[in-house]
């Protein structure tokens, strides 16, 4: 009976950036089901993640007492079960974990790093930030941004002047012409991808642009499956033409952009008929696609991680800036540079400053008037003027003896990070890893003092998704046992490290966030409580907010965005004779990240329970390997055994290879390599050999 519970609670679903709202239905204390309502992104739509994926804050494996590890547990390694921990950690009172985890913190400055968690509220992550910059002095702080969208993120701030979309993914209605590029949105950000279809059904011309044949295939106008990595040269060949049959907007390139002569130039490189080979995509097509963009009257432009993973990441992203800054598609109806945040808090996590180069709403660490402002309001000393470590950097730094001490929020590096035995060798270096989180993750496996951690469903805290839309999550049931929410944790971690904080609720800390945030004009908690969501900016403070952006020009110098010419280089690790395929991972519609989540959600592990890689039925048959049968993938990092699965989305020479699976464990075979811009690492393209196990 669906009116079977006692209460329901409006809040924010916890797994991707579309962030749709949702109400939870709480019956005895737990929450029972969940629908979707009427937010601004989801119109009372979820998919099958926000509908089912729930009851894993109800799972036995939650963390319900902070634990400290035992004198005599065996050597940290990837070896604890998360049911039966006690070999490994003891309980401990709160008082005790956070003198332990404080101890071993306190005092430690430069050897200290720190990773927060995009799957945290805005509160949280400002608070993060903050407790690492203020009470160890430097800027090593992080989090899954640098593995997400960081090279789209570099690319936006050097040319637009600003990271945050330019228009709602919801705009699409408003558009004649769309492409969605390394993107697969039907299952990784799928109410978005319902709006999509929807475009398409009523006559949008949809492009997908992607090396697998995604599913938004059949509502594409135009489907170009293009080698893996040869983003650049295509993008390239079809700005080359728009230059070539002068399809360019003169009009807007005069009035909002600068340096469109020496992308021009550029350009005249790349032909089509020379681009052809090497992106795999007739000349006559990418002609067709170039001419149907710029003719538009109003064009839109989606990216996912397709995009930003790979090291010429921000190379891509350049080069679609470009494409929609010549023909004139930013800040009208209808138009806009979109690209699709993964987890449901990434844009918030990075806004609020969880980033080593950017203090919140990316005000740059290296200046010395906005260092001075932060601690002015911080009422504290100064903070270095370098840009700190990344993600991956951190682990770095760690094996070379410069980093020996992590408190780490919410984020599960030893499943998440490339070359992952590296990053696992990395936590069991350090001589304190301090891991608050709701679940004994891979990375806890490693902790010296483990703090229990809430739910979304369990706390008070504003989010915001792909489309800045700032949304009030709220709790609806209490954390289990003695679990805190994570804020009043680092509340009480900061204190004991010598920091004299105040904080006395989210509510608080929001209104210091808004001091220090001028992205947060106009929005404040009391009005977020009343209306569950504002788009920022908002212009007053009755203003929903504004949808589009940067009609009357960019937040750069001189307010134009910036054309910035693009190379073709290639991906770091070339296919050979011993390693002949590619390797691209992702994830699946069932499954979210790590799965620390998912995989302890009853029906969504019932739909999506064993590890699993996909590759081409010629490529199935070529190898002698049944759908379903075992194979070996090895790269030059290591090798997993993962059951197979025939897919003719997947070209011929590629695996697709999810990253949900402890048990065959992708991140053992990717390729560390980053970007140069956005530090991010090439997870999209590894060489691998694939065999029958
Ligand atoms: Fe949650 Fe994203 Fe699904 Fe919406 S589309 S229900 S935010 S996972």
């Amino acid at each position: 009976d669906s009116k079977d519970y006692d209460s329901e609670v409006a809040s924010v679903c916890p797994f991707c950036g579309v962030g749709c709202q949702v109400s939870l239905k709480v019956k005895d204390g737990r929450v029972k089901f969940v629908e979707g309502i009427d937010g601004p992104a989801n119109e009372g739509r979820l998919c099958v993640k926000g509908r089912f994926g729930f009851d894993y804050i109800h799972h036995p494996h939650r963390l319900t007492v902070p634990l400290i590890r035992r004198e005599d547990a065996p050597a940290k390694g990837l070896n604890v079960d998360p049911g039966n921990w006690a070999t490994h950690f003891r309980e401990a009172t709160w008082e005790e974990a956070l003198d332990v985890a404080a101890g071993g913190l306190k005092g430690r400055g430069r050897e200290v790093a720190g990773f927060g968690s995009a799957k945290c509220t805005n509160e949280e992550a400002y608070l993060f930030q903050k407790f690492i910059r203020q009470g160890f002095g430097h800027n090593n702080v992080d989090h899954c941004t640098r593995l997400c969208h960081a090279s789209s993120v570099a690319a936006l701030m050097e040319n637009v002047g600003s990271a945050a979309v330019t228009a709602t993914f919801n705009e699409i209605e408003n558009a004649d012409v769309a492409i969605v590029i390394g993107a697969n949105p039907v299952e990784n950000h799928p109410v978005a991808a319902t709006y999509f279809k929807q475009f398409a059904k009523r006559g949008g011309k949809l492009i997908v642009m992607d090396p697998r044949g995604v599913g938004l295939r059949r509502f594409a106008s135009h489907m170009l499956q293009f080698r893996p990595g040869a983003d650049v040269a295509m993008l390239n060949a079809i700005m080359h033409v728009i230059v070539e049959e002068e399809l360019f907007d003169r009009q807007y390139i005069e009035a909002y952009t600068e340096n469109f002569p020496a992308e021009a130039a550029h350009l005249k490189d790349f032909a089509p008929e020379k681009m052809a080979d090497i992106c795999g995509i007739p000349a006559e097509t990418l002609r067709e696609v170039a001419r149907t963009f710029a003719g538009a009257r109003a064009g839109m432009i989606f990216w996912g991680m397709g995009v930003s993973q790979h090291i010429h990441g921000t190379d891509n992203s350049r080069c679609l800036i470009a494409l929609a800054l010549m023909c004139g598609h930013v800040g009208r109806p209808g138009t806009g540079l979109h690209p699709l945040r993964g987890q449901n808090n990434v844009q918030g996590a990075s806004d609020a400053g969880l980033i080593p180069m950017f203090l919140p709403d990316y005000q740059s660490v290296t200046d010395d008037g906005v260092r001075s402002a932060f601690t002015e309001v911080w009422q504290s000393g100064d903070f270095s003027n370098q840009k700190g470590l990344t993600v991956t950097e951190i682990m770095d730094a760690v094996h070379e003896g410069h980093i020996k001490a992590m408190y780490i929020l919410g984020e599960n590096p030893a499943m998440s990070d490339p070359d992952v035995e590296h990053a696992r060798d990395a936590l069991a270096k350090l001589d304190h890893l301090v891991v608050q989180d709701i679940f004994l993750t891979e990375t806890a496996n490693y902790a010296d003092v483990i703090l229990p951690a809430s739910a979304f469903a369990e706390k008070s805290g504003t989010v915001t998704n792909t489309n800045r839309q700032v949304q009030m999550g709220r709790p609806a049931v209490p954390p289990p046992g003695q679990a805190r929410e994570d804020w009043a944790i680092t509340v009480d971690l900061a204190r004991r490290c010598g920091l004299d904080w105040q904080h006395d609720s989210p509510a608080d800390v929001f209104a210091e966030m808004k001091r220090t945030m001028k992205s947060l004009d106009n929005i404040t908690w009391e009005r977020l409580s009343r209306v569950n969501v504002v788009t920022y900016p908002s212009l007053t403070p009755e203003d929903p907010g504004q949808p589009i952006v940067f009609g009357e020009g960019f937040p750069r110098a001189g307010g134009r965005a910036k054309f910035t010419p693009a190379n073709v280089i290639a991906p770091a690790e070339a296919p050979d004779a011993d390693y002949p395929m590619i390797l691209t991972t992702g994830r699946q519609l069932e499954h979210w990240h790590t799965g620390s989540m998912t995989r302890r959600s009853k029906v969504l592990d019932a739909v999506e329970p064993e590890a699993n890689c996909s590759l081409h039925p010629s490529t199935l048959r070529r190898l002698g390997v049944e759908p379903g049968g075992m194979l070996r993938l090895t790269t030059r990092r290591g090798s997993i055994e993962i059951m197979a699965r025939a897919d003719r989305a997947v070209a011929p020479d590629m695996v697709f290879l999810p990253f949900a699976y402890v048990e065959a464990a992708a991140n053992i075979l990717t390729n560390p390599a980053v970007d140069p811009y956005g530090k991010i690492p090439e997870f999209k393209f590894s060489a691998v050999r694939v065999e029958p196990a």
